[in-house]
C-alpha cells in the first residue's frame, strides 16, 4: 500500500511556561503518529523561537511548509500531502498563522493532518473537536464556499464576466473579444433600426446573405429583434429583464468588447419599449390604432407629463398630457385633453419652454449625480473600525495562546469578532469594486450628454429616444399646475418633477 507522504513540523515554543517536548522528541512522536496512519514523513520542518535555546538551529521552516503545502511539493519535487504536529498549539507562533495554515493545506482537496491524538478530518470532522484550529478550518470551509458561490451566474454576471450558454452572435468563442465578420453586422442593424428600418428587412437580408446565428440556424425577425436588445451588445447586462447593476446602481460594465455605445442600444430598446403590445406590420409599419402613440415620441416628454389641475372634488386630474398646435404659436403645446376623453381640458403649457426646464433638472440632476460619485471618497471609511477588530483579534490570541485567557472567553469574542471582520471586509471589496466601476465607466461623462442633448440629431445631438432614456431614468412624471386664466407669463415653479429614488 502507498503511505501519504506528510511532513512533521515541530516548534520550541518561546513561552516557557509550559513543559516542553524537544524538537526531535517532537519529530519522533509525528513519525510514529504517522507510521500508525499509514503515512510517511518525507520531510521535517523545524522552528525555534525560544532564542536562548542556542543548542537548537533556529529557522523559519513555518513559512518554507506553508509554500510546501501549497504547492503540494517539495522544492525538490517530493509530494507532499499533509501535515503531523505534536498538538495543534505548535502551530500558531504569530497572530494569523492558524488562518495561513489552514489556508495552505485546504489548498488542495484530500489533504490530511493529525496530531498525537490522531488523525483529523480537515473537510468533516466537527469544529469544536479541534480546537481553534478546527474554528479557523470551518472558516476555511465557508469560505471556499464562498469561493464557489461567487462562481455563480449572478455573480459573474455582476463581476462583468460573460457568462456560459451559446456563444453570442458578435464574439469570437472566448464571448470577449469580437468577432470581425458578425460585430459589424450588428452594429449596422442597430443603426439601421435607429434609422427607422425593420428586423424582417435586416434579417431578410442576413438570410440572403447567407448569414447563420452562432447555433447555424437562419436569422429570423424575432431571433434578431434578441441580439439587438441585448445589453450585451453595448457591455451591460440583462437578467430576467433587469439590468444587471453595481452597489452604486449603474449598469455594471462587461469585460467583453461591446459592439454599439449604450445610448445607441438605448435608442433601439426604446424604439421596441415603444412599441410593446402594438400590431406590428411585416413592413414594420405599426397598426394604425396605436401609430400616434408611437409618433407622439417626436416630442421629449410625451408621457410623463400629468395635469395637476384640481378637480371640483379637490384631487388632481392627474390626466396624462398630449401634444397639439395651435395657429398662432409655432411651439407645440401639451395640454391636458377634453373631458370626453378622460381629462378636464383645463390645463396647457408651451412645449418649447417646458421641455427646455425639464431637460435642464434632468442634466442638473445628472451633473448632480456625477458631482456626487466623483466627491466620495476613494478611502474606505471603515478602515480604523477593521483594522481596530483585527488588532483586537490578535491581541485576543495572543494572551490566549499565553494562557492569559480562558477557552470559554476566547471562542465567544473572537466568534464575534470574527463575523465582524469578515462582514468589514466584504463590505471594503463591495466599495473598492464600486469605485472601480464608477471609474471605468465612461458614459457618465455628463458635459458630453449635455453638449449633445441640445445639438439635432444630425450635428451628432443625442437621438430623441436617447433623451427621453434619460428623462425616463431620472423621474416617473413632471406634475404642471395651472397658471391661471389667460396667457400668463411661463413660470417653471408650476412644473413639480417627480424624482425617482436615488
Ligand atoms: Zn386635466
Amino acid at each position: 500500500m502507498a503511505q501519504i507522504p506528510v511532513v512533521s513540523y515541530a516548534r520550541i515554543s518561546a513561552d516557557v511556561r509550559r513543559d516542553e517536548h524537544g524538537v526531535q522528541d517532537q519529530h519522533k512522536l509525528n513519525r510514529e503518529t504517522a507510521a500508525r496512519l499509514g503515512w510517511k514523513v518525507v520531510h521535517e520542518y523545524t522552528d525555534n523561537d525560544k532564542s536562548a535555546a542556542k543548542a537548537d538551529v533556529v529557522r523559519d521552516d513555518f513559512e518554507a511548509m506553508l509554500k510546501a503545502l501549497r504547492a503540494g511539493e517539495l522544492p525538490d519535487g517530493t509530494a507532499v500531502q499533509g501535515v503531523v504536529i505534536v498538538a495543534e498549539d505548535r502551530l500558531a507562533r504569530r497572530p494569523g498563522d492558524y488562518e495561513r495554515f489552514a489556508e495552505a493545506i485546504t489548498y488542495q482537496d484530500g489533504r490530511v493532518f493529525a496530531d498525537a491524538r490522531g488523525a483529523k478530518d480537515l473537510y468533516n470532522e466537527d469544529a469544536e473537536s479541534m480546537g481553534l484550529f478546527g474554528a479557523v478550518i470551518s472558516k476555511m470551509e465557508v469560505r471556499k464556499m464562498q469561493r464557489r458561490m461567487r462562481r455563480s451566474h449572478r455573480t459573474r454576471a455582476e463581476q462583468g464576466m460573460p457568462v456560459g450558454g451559446t456563444r453570442p452572435f458578435g464574439w469570437k468563442p472566448d464571448r470577449l473579444t469580437l468577432d470581425p465578420v458578425e460585430a459589424p453586422l450588428v452594429r449596422q442593424a442597430v443603426l439601421d433600426l435607429i434609422s427607422g428600418r425593420s428586423l424582417y428587412s435586416i434579417a431578410e437580408q442576413w438570410r440572403r446573405d447567407g448569414v447563420k446565428t452562432s447555433l447555424g440556424n437562419a436569422w429570423t425577425p424575432s431571433s434578431l429583434k434578441i441580439t439587438v436588445n441585448n445589453p450585451r451588445i453595448c457591455g451591460w447586462r440583462e437578467i430576467s429583464k433587469e439590468l444587471v447593476r453595481g452597489a452604486d446602481g449603474n449598469p455594471v460594465v462587461g469585460q467583453w468588447e461591446a459592439i454599439v455605445t449604450p445610448e445607441q442600444w438605448m435608442a433601439v430598446k426604446s424604439i421596441f419599449d415603444a412599441r410593446k403590445g402594438h400590431y406590428i406590420h411585416r413592413d414594420g409599419r405599426i397598426g394604425h390604432v396605436l401609430a400616434r402613440d408611437f409618433r407622439e415620441p417626436n416630442y421629449l416628454l410625451t408621457g410623463f407629463l400629468r395635469c395637476g389641475r384640481a378637480k371640483d372634488d379637490g384631487s388632481l386630474c392627474n390626466t396624462s398630457l398630449r401634444v397639439t398646435h395651435s395657429k398662432d404659436c409655432v411651439q407645440h403645446i401639451y395640454i391636458c385633453p377634453g373631458k370626453t376623453v378622460g381629462g378636464c381640458g383645463g390645463l396647457g403649457r408651451r412645449g418649447d419652454m417646458v421641455d427646455l426646464y425639464i431637460s435642464e433638472a434632468v442634466l442638473a440632476k445628472l451633473e448632480e449625480a456625477q458631482l456626487a460619485s466623483s466627491d466620495e471618497p476613494s478611502d474606505w471609511p471603515k478602515q480604523d473600525e477593521y483594522d481596530g477588530a483585527k488588532d483586537r483579534l490578535d491581541v485576543l490570541r495572543t494572551q490566549w495562546t499565553m494562557g492569559k485567557v480562558s477557552n470559554d472567553l476566547f471562542f465567544s469574542t473572537a466568534a464575534e469578532l470574527e463575523k465582524q471582520i469578515a462582514r468589514l471586509r466584504t463590505e471594503a471589496q463591495n466599495f473598492t469594486a464600486s469605485i472601480q466601476r464608477q471609474r471605468s465607466r465612461s458614459h457618465t461623462d455628463v458635459s458630453e450628454i449635455r453638449r449633445r442633448w441640445f445639438l439635432p440629431e444630425e450635428e451628432g445631438g443625442l437621438p430623441l429616444t436617447v433623451k427621453r432614456t434619460y428623462v425616463r431614468e431620472a423621474l416617473h412624471a413632471v406634475i404642471i399646475y395651472p397658471s391661471g386664466k389667460g396667457r400668463a407669463k411661463f413660470n417653471p415653479d408650476l412644473l413639480e418633477p417627480v424624482w425617482r429614488e436615488g
